[in-house]
């Protein structure tokens, strides 16, 4: 074991035994072996894979979208080596970063121009410095919302150095609300998608193109949140109601914020597509340089976005689509197959269940799936779910009625192996 260990973390694992045997004043049967396990935790990585067997296809504490495999070729590529990434080989003189995405998703979403950041979060927070500093910005009551992870938008309003003006109530705000508050000091009018909730009864909130009409009216930009960055056309899969970006573009909106790593299916990133004098303006921020994409960011998206030039492609091969188009049918099949393949001591049953969207979109849809239900045994299902979590490979998976449940649309082909090797590690028999 602690062969070709370095030889401070050895020290660590020797120190940390001894006084965790002092403070619990028991001692270990084997302190070799004591000393092996401690030594083994602090080899391991902090950042991990976990095989995520919840359902949650955008988990966002599992880091939301797994990449395509073009995405992941992609990014190697250009981590064992040189690249392009402000190079233009043309002239051999110096180049752009924005070059790399800005165009391909200009194209693809119909705006004029684009520009990838950091996260929407970054991304929201360059747009309103840049047009809106020292300047109000409109924004309905119902829209002052917690998108999750301290993210707050009066918060992320006032640190972008705009002024918050609420307008309407928080179950309605009608167009001249936002009329009546426009005046010389307005920056912008901002509209945020309710991501991560819905609202029912006595609510209205008007259409966005309708909005966008009231701001370039008076001569203000208008500024769309849209969150989850749908490209795709979900709607034969039963996924509707959340809007794709390419209809925030149609609204007329001078500037539109999305993720990369939601439901597009790529890495962690901030798009702003729209006007092109209104991203000039964001590039030229000093934020724009504070929140500029690496080169492993761009390449995973810009791998991802070609793949929507096919839809059939994107659906196939970006893992998120995948997911979320899975048809009832393939999801028992595979369910079968695993829970015929996991250890006899489970019991395994097959049962039919729902998964989540998650990450904030899609809140009220649920998609019917089949579960592999485990029987957790003496244990109980608590523990079991405990041993897979800390278990090598990683395991995240749910708990029903005192049994753990495992749900084949988050289990990718290639992880069956190891979740099926992680089964039988942790199984008691
Ligand atoms: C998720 C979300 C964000 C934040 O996106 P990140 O890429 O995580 O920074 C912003 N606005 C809305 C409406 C969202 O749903």
């Amino acid at each position: 074991m602690a062969t070709g260990a370095p030889r401070a973390l050895v020290v660590s694992a020797v120190r940390e035994t001894l006084a965790a045997a002092r403070a619990s004043g028991v001692l270990p049967e084997n302190w070799a072996r004591a000393i092996g396990e401690r030594l083994d935790g602090l080899l391991l990585p902090s950042l991990r894979p976990v095989i995520n067997a919840t359902g949650i296809v955008l988990h966002t504490n599992l880091g939301r979208a797994p990449l395509a495999r073009v995405a992941i070729d992609r990014m190697r590529s250009v981590a064992e080596g040189y690249s392009t990434l402000e190079y233009d080989l043309a002239s051999g003189k110096r180049g752009h970063r924005t070059v790399h995405c800005g165009p391909l998703l200009a194209q693809l979403t119909g705006a004029e121009a684009a520009l990838v950041v950091n996260n929407a979060a970054g991304a929201l927070v360059l747009v309103l410095n840049a047009l809106c500093a020292g300047k109000e910005v409109l924004i309905s009551r119902g829209e002052l919302i917690e998108i999750g992870g301290a993210f707050r938008i009066p918060d992320i309003l006032e640190k972008s150095g705009a002024i918050l003006r609420e307008v309407g109530t928080t179950n309605r705000t009608h167009l001249d609300d936002y009329r009546k508050a426009l005046s010389e000091r307005t920056g912008a009018v901002l509209t945020v998608h309710r991501s991560n909730f819905e609202q029912r009864g006595f609510v209205t909130t008007p259409p966005p193109t309708d909005i966008a009409t009231v701001a370039h009216d008076h001569g203000v930009p208008f500024i769309y949140d849209l969150g989850s960055g749908l490209l795709a056309d979900l709607t034969p899969w039963n996924l509707s109601g959340e809007p794709r970006v390419g209809d925030g573009v149609a609204t007329g909106a001078d500037a539109i914020v999305f993720s990369g790593d939601k439901l597009l299916g790529g890495p962690q990133a901030g798009c702003l597509v729209g006007m092109d004098s209104i991203v000039s303006r964001c590039r030229a921020n000093p934020f724009a340089r504070a929140m500029r994409a690496d080169k492993f960011t761009l390449a995973a998206l810009e791998a991802t976005l070609s793949l929507y030039h096919d839809d059939e492609q994107a659906r196939r091969e970006i893992p998120v689509l995948a997911m979320l188009t899975a048809s009832p049918e393939d999801l028992c099949n595979r369910a079968r197959v695993l829970s015929d393949r996991c250890p006899k001591t489970y019991h395994a049953q097959t049962v039919s269940g729902v998964s989540a969207v998650g990450g904030g979109a899609f809140p009220d849809t649920s998609l019917p799936t089949t579960l592999v239900s485990l029987d957790p045994g003496a244990r109980g299902a608590d523990a079991l779910a405990e041993a897979l979590r800390s278990g090598n490979p990683s395991v995240a998976a749910r708990i029903a009625d005192g049994r753990v449940v495992l749900d084949p649309r988050t289990i990718q082909a290639h992880e069956e192996a190891p979740l099926l090797a992680a089964l039988e590690s942790v199984k008691v028999s």
